[in-house]
């Protein structure tokens, strides 16, 4: 029988591990394959842990890798992908707010030849009126940026074949945004919508700071576009100055009343000063971006695992 792995990323969420373990066993119950969940704890502080080894004891498809502290989300998924033997590998955030329900639509798109089956978050209602905003303009952004085009809305719940996850263990970057190198890899995808449901319990671990970090993040590792916007804006503010200081010299030697344009240079100097702030922000991420990956640090670290086939410790 095929198998489906199941890849949560877990950061302090020991009331959710049970229901949502449940509810995809449920689902499993109906479907002609086994499954294995791979919870990937990325430096939980809470019961997380213990409970994900108590469900291990008492059903040995749930599985756990464990970090030596936060890594992040994507970090989180990535060891997940890495470490999942299943036919597919399903990812899906451990909140309920990914129904399990919708697992069975997922595995059958794929068997109808479909590699990568992603989702795409329909119902805002849920999720608050200014995520849905920010979100909508952070892939418009994304979109218009990027030679990489990823729909509106499309979450971390998503199926992909193993051919797919080979590929993404070829991607060794750490800056790393999955949602759009889902689409980067290629292959033969299809969206379906869902509904998210809210937070089952807990709360969100993405802040404002997080989410526009992430946002960030997103763009600058699909998009060199910035870079080459800051030269733009660098060139036609220069040629704007160049000009502005003929038109100074043309007063002061052509006519006799050159008053000194305090107001005019202060105005120029903030504005320049401003931008040139601007531009070299830009630069500066991009050589942060070299500069991280250029260490070769290892992605993520594992303290320890549970229910794992051959362990790699590399
Ligand atoms: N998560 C994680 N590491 C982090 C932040 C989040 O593993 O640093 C997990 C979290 O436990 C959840 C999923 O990633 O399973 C999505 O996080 P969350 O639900 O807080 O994000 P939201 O749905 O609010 O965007
Ligand atoms: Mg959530």
């Amino acid at each position: 029988m095929s198998r489906i792995s199941i890849v949560i990323p877990v950061l302090n969420e020991e009331s959710n591990i049970d229901p949502l373990f449940e509810r995809v066993e449920t689902v499993f119950q109906e479907l002609s394959y086994d499954f294995e969940i791979l919870f990937v704890d990325d430096g939980s502080t809470d019961q997380t842990l213990n409970t994900i080894k108590r469900l291990h004891r008492k059903d040995s498809r749930a599985k756990l890798i464990s970090f030596s502290r936060n890594f992040g989300h994507q970090i989180a998924l990535t060891a997940g992908m890495d470490h999942a033997k299943g036919d597919a590998v399903l990812v899906m955030d451990a909140d309920l707010q990914h129904p399990p329900e919708l697992i069975p639509t997922m595995i059958s798109e794929w068997e109808k030849g479909h590699e990568v089956v992603y989702t795409i978050r329909e119902k805002e209602d849920s999720v608050g009126i200014l995520k849905a905003l920010t979100s909508k303009i952070f892939y418009l952004l994304f979109r218009s940026l990027s030679s990489t085009q990823i729909p509106d809305g499309v979450a971390d719940f998503r199926l992909m074949d193993r051919k797919v996850v080979k590929a993404f263990k070829r991607i060794r970057e750490r800056n790393r945004f999955l949602r759009g190198l889902t689409f980067w890899v290629g292959y033969k995808n299809i969206g379906i919508k869902y509904k998210a449901n809210k937070r089952h319990s807990g709360k969100t671990k993405y802040n404002w700071r997080r989410m526009f970090n992430f946002a960030i993040e997103g763009i600058t590792s699909f998009s060199s576009l910035p870079i080459y916007l800051s030269v733009y804006i660098g060139f036609t503010m220069g040629t704007l100055g160049f000009g502005y200081g003929c038109y100074a010299l043309y007063i002061k030697i052509f006519t006799q009343h050159s008053i000194p344009g305090w107001a005019s240079t202060a105005i120029l100097h903030s504005t320049i000063g401003g931008l040139q702030l601007f531009l070299m922000g830009i630069v500066g991420i991009y050589v942060g971006k070299i500069y991280t990956e250029t260490k070769g640090r290892p992605i993520y670290l594992i303290r320890d695992s549970v229910g794992i086939e051959g362990r790699d410790d590399t």
